[in-house]
């Protein structure tokens, strides 16, 4: 490839050649023009000299003559005068001055021949003659017979070549010649072109001059006028070069005023708009290569960024370590309930207090939305626990110190590595295998990967691939179990549980597949599928059971904080025509990760709607009692763990009386789940509940089942 600078050689040559010949071109037809016409009129004015000359030399002739006819002077003496006033006086050589008093130009002089050619006077060949003389340049040609015939047939012009005076050169001549009849003369004046065309070649001279000067000048002026014409065109063009290279370099704009300034201008402008464009795509490129191995919300690796760590460690010869997971229970409601902003503070927070955790032997990551991973080197096998235990404790403090108002339950998964070849990848699946054990179980202790958990999850996997099509058709159905009021005997409600008969699976109980139809985001169209069912039961229920029979559904916390969570409700019970006080609908303690105010908004609309609302499994979580200042059920329903304690422990039963006492202080109606035989059923009825369901009574069972206890399969629950 030709490099600038010679484009620049050529271009800028090309341009002056171009320049200077057009001027060269123009400045010589300008002067042979004016050449050639100025020959010819100085042609023409001499030709009239000569002419005039003649016409002056025959009066001289003719007045000498009538002189000489009068007797005034002799013949030889009027003769001499004629020749002394023409030509000069004859000198001592036999020759005459050219010049007599009539100016013919520099070297015209006259001639007077006779008839036979001989010269009557001549500057140099007086007295011979030049009949015979003939044209220098054309031999064939008699210059002296030729002029003689033209001057006596009336004069006029004659051309021919001749010497010039005291000269080998021969010049081209012109003659005026005519006749004087006196003496029978033949009389010329003659003259060379050359002395007409004198002043013509000076013009020429001055002319080529002047081009000379102006080709010099202009040459000058123009080369340097084209070169900084020409100079922002080729700055340009070395500028695109240098883009290509990357480099961005904008043009000086110079003394330019005129539309070189806007090319500059624009030039400029697009060089500076590319660069920034080229900025703005290397800020985004270098923010595509930070993403891939890095989480933006909490400054932490991600799942690549660990990877790379992990392996590069593994292949370096690292032969012990711990992948570790951590999991935020309940991330889920809480960004439903609180929005995503509150789960992103969170999630904040936990990455910025793991990242304060970074060190040689710890690398804490962020490996899913709910999911940090720490790889651990170096720490004693008697050390892991009460390292993960306390990370857990500080990373929950740190986040209850920096504005988030609740304690977060956190699950923690383990798995080993001991030196034997295993990758990132394989570690990683060990503790999600693990992890989701642990949130399967509600686990919160630490969970250990163990082989055995993989077929679990193997079964798992496959569970959540047959759930989609359990709802669909109809696989999942309501059992009923029954509450009965222990002083009359009589049941006064039922309690709709989901059963799963999978086809493929078998039996499935609800609280396996219940969480994984949450993971699946299956939940809505579960709850909505499980309200019409029941609510399409209704009025068999009551034929089974009792007029006032009560319903009790479960809701999952997600389900009850949707967006018109209510507005469903109202819809079904008006579909169904149920009496909307008799349909309780339950929901565990998990929902108080949530906004009291937002719980407390829906409990009011379904209180105006007449729907009931209890609290279930109460008793298992932190604060229960805290619930209860915050928020208005319409019933408590006691934990089913709780009761199966009342018999050995005095304690609990003492809080089991508190809690029914607080219930009735309240107003809330009270139901003891889980009573399984008359011993626990003796102890209730000292207190002042009188609700109970259990295995006592019933177990959960279709509802056209005659039996009056359960089916079998409600006892897997
Ligand atoms: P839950 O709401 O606490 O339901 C009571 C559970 O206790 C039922 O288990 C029931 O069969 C069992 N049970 C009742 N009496 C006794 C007893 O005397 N002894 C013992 N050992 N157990 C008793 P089940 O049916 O396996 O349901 C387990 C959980 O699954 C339920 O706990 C509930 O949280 C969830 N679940 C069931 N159906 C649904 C549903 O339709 N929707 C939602 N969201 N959750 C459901
Ligand atoms: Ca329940
Ligand atoms: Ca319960």
């Amino acid at each position: 490839m030709k490099l600038v600078s010679e484009y620049r050689k050529s271009f800028n040559r090309k341009l002056i050649s171009i320049f200077l010949l057009i001027l060269i071109i123009a400045t010589s037809l300008i002067g042979i023009s004016s050449y050639q016409i100025t020959k010819k009129a100085l042609t023409e004015k001499g030709k009239v000299v000569l002419k005039n000359g003649v016409t002056l030399a025959l009066a001289l002739i003719h007045s000498e003559y009538e002189k000489v006819q009068a007797g005034l002077v002799s013949k030889e003496e009027a003769q001499e005068t004629i020749k002394t006033i023409l030509v000069g006086p004859m000198k001592a050589d036999g020759t005459r001055e050219m010049h007599g008093h009539v100016d013919l130009s520099e070297h015209g002089y006259f001639i007077i021949y006779d008839k036979t050619g001989l010269e009557i006077m001549h500057p140099t060949l007086e007295g011979q003659n030049v009949w015979d003389v003939t044209d220098l340049n054309a031999p064939e040609r008699y210059i002296v017979r030729e002029q003689i015939r033209v001057a006596l047939s009336g004069g006029g012009y004659t051309y021919y070549a001749w010497h010039l005076p005291h000269s080998d050169k021969i010049g081209k001549k012109i003659s005026y010649v005519d006749y004087n009849p006196d003496w029978e003369w033949i009389v010329a004046s003659t003259a060379y072109e050359l002395d007409f065309v004198n002043e013509a070649t000076e013009i020429l001279y001055t002319i080529a001059l002047v081009t000379v000067t102006l080709v010099i000048f202009t040459g000058y002026i123009g080369t340097r006028y084209i070169k900084s014409a020409t100079k922002p065109i080729l700055d340009i063009a070395g500028g695109m070069k240098k883009v290509t290279e990357g480099r961005y370099r904008t043009i000086p704009y110079g003394n330019y005023d005129d539309e070189t300034r806007i090319l500059i201008d624009g030039y400029n402008t697009m060089v500076e708009s590319l660069e920034k464009a080229e900025r703005k795509i290397t800020i985004k490129n270098d923010r595509l290569a930070y993403l891939a191995y890095n989480d933006e919300l909490t400054l932490l690796p991600n799942r690549n960024g660990m990877k790379e760590y992990v392996d590069q460690r593994l292949n370096n010869g690292c032969n012990s370590g711990y992948l570790a997971q951590l999991d935020i229970m309940g991330l889920k409601l809480l960004n439903l309930t609180l929005g995503y902003d509150q789960g992103d503070k969170v999630l904040g927070l936990l990455g910025k207090y793991l990242r304060q955790c970074k060190k040689d032997d710890s690398y804490p990551a962020r490996t899913g939305s709910n999911e940090f991973s720490i790889w651990i080197e170096g720490v004693e096998p008697q050390r892991i626990y009460p390292l993960l235990k306390e990370i857990r404790k500080k990373s929950q403090q740190y986040v209850i110190e920096n504005g988030y108002n609740q304690m977060l339950d956190i699950y923690l998964a383990l798995t080993m590595y001991d030196g034997q070849t295993k990758s990132f990848e394989t570690l990683y699946e060990e503790t999600t295998t693990a992890m989701r054990t642990a949130r399967e179980k509600q686990d919160l202790s630490i969970t250990r990967f163990e082989e055995s958990m993989k077929e679990r999850v193997e079964n798992e996997l496959a569970m959540r691939r047959h759930l989609g099509k359990a709802i669909s058709e109809k696989e999942i159905i309501p059992y009923y179990q029954a509450q009965v009021d222990f002083t009359t005997e009589k049941v006064v409600g039922v309690e709709a549980l989901a059963r799963w008969i999978s086809s493929d699976l078998g039996f499935v109980p609800p609280n396996v597949f219940i969480p994984y139809i949450n993971q699946l985001n299956l939940i809505t169209e579960f709850t909505d599928y499980m309200i019409d069912k029941v609510l399409g039961d209704y009025q068999d229920l009551v034929i089974k059971y009792d007029a006032d029979l009560t319903v009790s559904i479960n809701i999952s916390p997600l389900c009850f904080m949707e967006k018109d969570f209510t507005g469903k409700i109202e819809r079904a019970i008006n579909k169904h025509n149920i009496p909307a006080h008799k349909l309780t609908l339950e929901i565990t303690e998990d929902i108080f990760i949530a906004d009291y105010k937002e719980i407390n908004k829906i409990i009011t609309k379904l209180r105006e709607l007449s729907v009931k609302v209890s609290i279930d499994d109460f008793g298992t979580g932190y604060s229960s009692l805290n619930y209860l200042m915050n928020i208005q059920p319409d019933e408590i329903k006691i934990d089913k763990s709780f009761v199966g304690q009342i018999l050995d422990d005095e304690k609990a039963f003492y809080m089991f009386d508190t809690l029914c006492n607080i219930a009735q202080n309240f107003g809330y109606a009270i139901v003891a789940e889980g009573v399984e035989n008359k011993k626990q059923l003796k102890k209730i009825s000292t207190t002042s509940l009188k609700t109970i369901q259990g295995y006592l009574f019933s177990k959960p069972e279709p509802l056209n089942t005659k039996t009056p206890l359960g089916d079998p399969i409600g006892s897997c629950g």
